[in-house]
């Protein structure tokens, strides 16, 4: 038996995150991981892989539809899924390795297997059983389904399925218009399936700003995506190398069967703390079935934490980073705090879209009449350069104070032009002081500058 300062159960953005600043904060760090390789759902079977495929796709999109526009002419390249498939596991097999290497560099043991908690301070692995000063759970999520719909990972798959398939299906369809099946709807569009997606809610990508939906969502069907929102998916039907989706349109008429290749279940995830014994311990749940955590992370019992996509709040990687991070500085005896009201949330299609803070329509639930900066990418010259000028930067700010309340982005890399804003937000900065920032030109960032002289006297490019 070892005895640590922390053991973190799981090895996803959360918990390696969290273990590596414990380590260099001076606490003796041990974290259990089942699965064979570290870095979770994120490194192994969410972000990375997606955003493999997505770069892979992208790039067969562009040498079909802009080379020869650019004078680049010849062949297009051809699909080999295969080495499609192996690109994608080398990538992420660098990744996994090099938190491996980050955990032996910071001295942090990985105790592999599968974690209980049989009391606080204890954690058993196996036939072993650890003690620990403070005991993180950072056991992440899995995905969800609807009722009437059963994943079996052969014709009706999860996101997990999606990243292994044996061919390109010639039909997907997607159900549900999120963002994990938006990437991956795209993937498959751009490799030529023909992709249908089915989404209950009225516009795609529930939550984010109705002018973004509504773009996004033109910008996709010009892509050769079909998507039919108000969509109630009431059941599907595993055949042999096929699969049947019905749907109800909530207008009314029909039912509707659609005939898949393959049906792409998108419809969220859960949280997971199946078989630590939670219920034994008398940690406290939520109703949605996470670990109900105070403002430092502590749940119910005493030295016992909880991070990431097992707690409430949004279900993404960097915030369950943070978390990590910040628990870490709590562990050690110093200040950790997260900023939820600035956690970026990005969709690595092509165009991006990139959202941070509130959107003008919560705003107006405030009861404020927000001031509202929107610049166009079609007066950017560089964005024009490159065959992205679809979309657009909306910033939305305080109407008396001019301080920056959120903003939303679709477009060339809005994934990382969404930072400036963040920090702009961290600071306190209002759109003037976007505004009267000088950005090098041409570049995509001079849209964000112009959103924000938008939001005073007006953008000089349109
Ligand atoms: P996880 O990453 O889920 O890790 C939890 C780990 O705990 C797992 O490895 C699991 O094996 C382990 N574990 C569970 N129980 C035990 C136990 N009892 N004993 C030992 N180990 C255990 N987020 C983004 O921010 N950006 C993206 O682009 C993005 N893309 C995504 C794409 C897809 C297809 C998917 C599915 C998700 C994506 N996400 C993305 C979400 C992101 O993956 C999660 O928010 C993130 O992984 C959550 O981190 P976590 O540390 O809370 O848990």
């Amino acid at each position: 038996m070892a005895s640590y300062d922390v053991i973190i159960i799981g090895a996803g953005p959360g918990g390696y995150v969290c273990a590596i600043r414990c380590a260099q904060l001076g606490l003796k760090t041990a974290v259990v991981e089942g699965r064979g390789t570290l870095g979770g759902t994120c490194l192994n079977v969410g972000c990375i892989p997606s955003k493999a495929l997505l770069h892979s796709s992208h790039m067969l999109h562009e040498a079909e539809h802009n080379f020869a526009a650019m004078g680049l002419k010849g062949k297009s390249p051809s699909v080999d899924w295969k080495q499609m498939l192996a690109y994608k596991d080398e990538t992420v097999s660098q990744n996994t390795g090099g938190i491996e290497f980050l955990f032996k560099k910071n001295k942090i043991d990985w105790i592999k297997g599968w974690a209980s908690i049989p009391e606080a301070g204890k954690v058993k692995v196996g036939d072993d059983t650890h003690e620990a000063k403070n005991i993180v759970i950072a056991t992440g999520s899995e995905p969800a389904s609807i009722p009437g719909v059963e994943i079996d990972e052969k014709t009706v798959i999860s996101s997990t399925g999606a990243l292994e398939l044996s061919k390109v299906p010639k039909k997907l369809v997607v159900i549900g218009a999120g963002v994990i099946g938006l990437e991956l709807g795209s993937v498959y569009a751009r490799l030529g399936s023909d992709v249908t997606v089915l989404e209950y809610m009225d516009a795609i990508c529930p939550g984010m700003d109705a002018d973004v939906q509504r773009t996004f969502k033109r910008i996709l069907e010009k892509q050769g995506l079909e998507i039919i929102t108000g969509a109630a998916v009431k059941g599907t039907e595993a055949l042999k190398t096929k699969a049947k989706v019905t749907y109800a349109p909530k207008k009314g008429g029909d039912d509707v069967t659609l005939d898949a290749d393959i049906v792409l279940v998108a419809t969220g995830r859960k949280p997971y703390a199946d078989g630590l014994g939670l219920k034994d311990l008398g940690v406290k749940m939520t109703d949605r079935g996470q670990v109900d955590v105070d403002d430092h992370w502590k749940t119910s019992v005493d030295g016992i934490y909880a991070i990431g996509d097992v707690i409430p709040g949004p279900m993404l990687a960097h915030k369950a980073e943070d978390e990590g991070m910040a628990l870490a500085e709590v562990l050690a005896g110093k200040h950790g705090h997260v900023n939820y009201g600035v956690i970026p949330g990005v969709v690595y299609t092509t165009p991006e879209v990139a959202t941070v803070g509130q959107t003008e329509a919560e705003a107006k639930e405030d009861g404020l009449k927000p001031k509202v900066g929107k610049f166009n990418f079609m007066g950017n010259a560089r964005a024009k350069a490159v065959h992205q000028s679809e979309g657009f930067v909306k910033i939305i700010a305080h109407p008396e104070t001019d301080r920056i309340l959120g903003a939303a982005i679709i477009g060339p890399a809005a994934g990382e032009l969404i930072h400036e804003v963040c920090v702009a937000m961290e600071f306190g900065a209002s759109a003037q002081d976007l505004a009267l920032t000088c950005h090098a030109h041409p570049t995509y960032s001079e849209a964000v500058r112009e959103a924000a002289l938008a939001c005073g006297d007006g953008p000089i490019h349109s």
